[in-house]
């Protein structure tokens, strides 16, 4: 049975139907979903099972639980908790999974180039057709074009989890050799994070928790004062996205825990045995600084995956946007045909129209005072004003908030303490580039997954009856289904056996081992699976009652 071949590049193309009627699976619409992770996951959690040919493409055949993986990296949790079969997720909707990844999409012939080693290790080739793709490809790490990355680790699936392990316990194990100089034991046990987002700091809170809790107890011969952990952060805080009082709180949970935290500072170079980063000082000098390192992480944020940069390339002038792909406000990709083609995720970013808003916004305070829009002269308690209305339609703004006040005085040009119609454009298109971005948060591609599968199943109901009563309206998704909103339910990092939450408009907790179990139960009601569930709650049990697993 040769499949048919076709597209632009004449490849075989992959139809595949899984039904017990055939010819009825025929008729429905083919949906293909790339990338198995947060995004892609939700909207196969809550599709109906009888609606669409689903069909997942993706390199890994497991759904990642992201939020855990530092935990895993020291034996907190065991790696096999952490995933979860694509293929046992896909089997309600009765979907198809294909292990490759993809290159490219046609999107006038809606095929998806996919590519995909074959048992020779020779790269094959192939079309998968489509009547709806939804692109949740997630994102890269951002190498920011620092030298000797390839002597950092990197924390962004299940094999670098086991390769941070490994390490870590090969590290210890060396450091306790007899033949090991004490220079060489210190620097072995130097453990270097850069970037203090919350990746960083979750990962040096779960190493500082091992070698506290576990160390003393299995490597007696290491001296606690042999250790150190140092985060290097090139902002003047840790967890600057966060609300300050959890960032400060961070920091001095740190500071008491002998966990180094530099500030304002920039790595330069990863070498095997060091680390080169500049240090900008209170006098505004920056001096070059270096520490041993017996292991460092990579986790100053992230990029653009291959796909995504070549489709934004594709799509030209729509896409303007360096980091993420453009969508509408209902997560259709921009400069792809009307309907066809979403992005959700990490991959992506909503176009929203704070500026417009802001403008329609001003025009109506004008005329309530009666004056042109034009000759508005705004003050800073207008500006304040204006403000709140922007974190109340736009939540994702937030943080940013604190920013928006400096904002007035900053485009105050000639300093006359209001701003004049020429000072507020430029204004806005400032806003416009910076305030539009979502977070690349689980919880975000998880709305994303979810408000599709609602969409699409509304659509299917309705898209026959609105075609036979002959509305071919060309904007199905905005006649049946309203517009995405992100709705932001806070943030939490995990801080050596406390955690912080951040919930937004300016509330913010912190807490002991409560905050700990807090912390769990939430992740644990966004998880999956019971399977999951279950996985860690017996991984977390064995690690109070036995301690962690140090073997690699
Ligand atoms: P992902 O979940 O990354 O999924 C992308 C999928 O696409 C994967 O299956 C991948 O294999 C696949 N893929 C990649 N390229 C291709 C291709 N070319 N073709 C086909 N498939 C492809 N967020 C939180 O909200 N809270 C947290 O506590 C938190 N902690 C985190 C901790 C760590 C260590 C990391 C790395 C991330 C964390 N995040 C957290 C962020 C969160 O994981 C991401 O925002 C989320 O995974 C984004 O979901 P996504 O579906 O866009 O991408
Ligand atoms: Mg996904
Ligand atoms: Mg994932
Ligand atoms: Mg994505
Ligand atoms: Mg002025």
């Amino acid at each position: 049975l040769q499949p048919r071949r076709g597209g632009p590049k004449n490849l075989p193309i992959a139809e595949v139907y899984i039904d017990d009627d055939e010819a009825k699976a025929k008729t429905k619409p083919r949906l293909v979903i790339l990338g198995g992770g947060w995004g892609g996951v939700a909207l196969l959690k809550d599709l109906n099972p009888d609606d669409y040919n689903v069909t997942v493409i993706s390199p890994a055949n497991y759904f990642l639980f992201t939020p855990m993986l530092p935990s895993a990296t020291v034996g907190t949790l065991e790696l096999r908790s952490l995933v979860e079969p694509i293929r046992r997720i896909l089997s309600r909707v009765n979907g198809h999974f294909i292990r490759a990844k993809a290159e490219d999409v046609e999107f006038s012939h809606k095929l998806v180039e996919v590519s995909q080693l074959d048992h020779k290790g020779k790269e094959v080739r192939f079309y998968v057709p489509y009547d709806k793709l939804v692109i949740a490809v997630g994102s890269a790490t951002n190498p920011h074009g620092v030298k000797g990355l390839e002597n950092a680790f990197f924390l962004k699936d299940i094999n670098d989890a086991r390769m941070i392990r490994n390490k870590v316990i090969q590290n210890l194990e060396l450091a306790c050799l007899p033949t090991t100089s004490d220079e060489e034991r210190k620097r072995l046990l130097s453990f270097v994070v850069s970037g203090g987002g919350p990746t960083g700091v979750e990962f040096a809170a779960e190493l500082y928790d091992l070698l506290n809790e576990d160390l003393t107890r299995h490597f007696p011969r290491l001296l606690r004062n042999e250790i150190s952990v140092h985060i290097i952060q090139s902002r003047g805080h840790i967890l600057n996205t966060y609300d300050e009082t959890v960032s400060k709180y961070a920091e001095e949970r740190f500071a008491r825990d002998q966990v180094e935290v530099l500030t304002n500072s920039r790595v330069k170079e990863v070498q095997p045995d060091k680390i080169i980063f500049s240090q900008k000082q209170e006098d505004g000098s920056v001096i070059t600084k270096e520490l041993p390192i017996g292991f460092c992480l990579w986790s100053t944020g992230v990029s653009p995956t291959a796909l995504s940069q070549k489709l934004a390339k594709k799509l030209g002038d729509v896409q303007t946007n360096r980091h993420a792909l453009e969508t509408d406000t209902h997560l259709r990709l921009n400069g792809a045909p009307l309907g066809d083609v979403y992005a959700i995720g990490d991959c992506s970013t909503v176009q929203n129209n704070v500026a417009d808003s802001i403008v329609s916004f001003l025009r109506k305070l004008a005329w309530s005072r009666g004056i042109e829009p034009e000759t508005l002269q705004l003050h800073f308690s207008d500006w304040r004003q204006v403000a709140q209305d922007v974190k109340k339609r736009f939540p994702q703004a937030v943080n940013h908030l604190k920013r928006l006040d400096k904002l007035f005085f900053e485009f105050d040009k000639d300093q006359s303490g209001t701003l004049d119609f020429g000072e507020l454009r430029e204004l806005l298109n400032q806003i416009d580039s910076k305030l539009t971005s979502l977070p690349a948060t689980a919880q975000r591609a998880h709305q994303q997954g979810l408000y599709l599968a609602h969409k699409f199943n509304k659509m299917a109901k309705i898209s026959d009856a609105m075609l036979a009563n002959d509305i071919r309206d060309g904007d199905l998704d905005a006649a049946v289904y309203k517009a995405f909103e992100y709705r932001h339910l806070g943030s939490l990092a995990y801080i050596g056996n406390s955690a912080v939450f951040d919930l937004g408009e300016g509330w913010s907790m912190a807490g002991g081992l409560w905050a700990v179990y807090a912390w769990r139960s939430v992740y644990f009601a966004q998880s999956v699976s019971f399977r999951t569930r279950s996985l860690m709650a017996m991984d977390w049990m064995k690690r109070g009652l036995f301690g962690r697993d140090l073997v690699a």
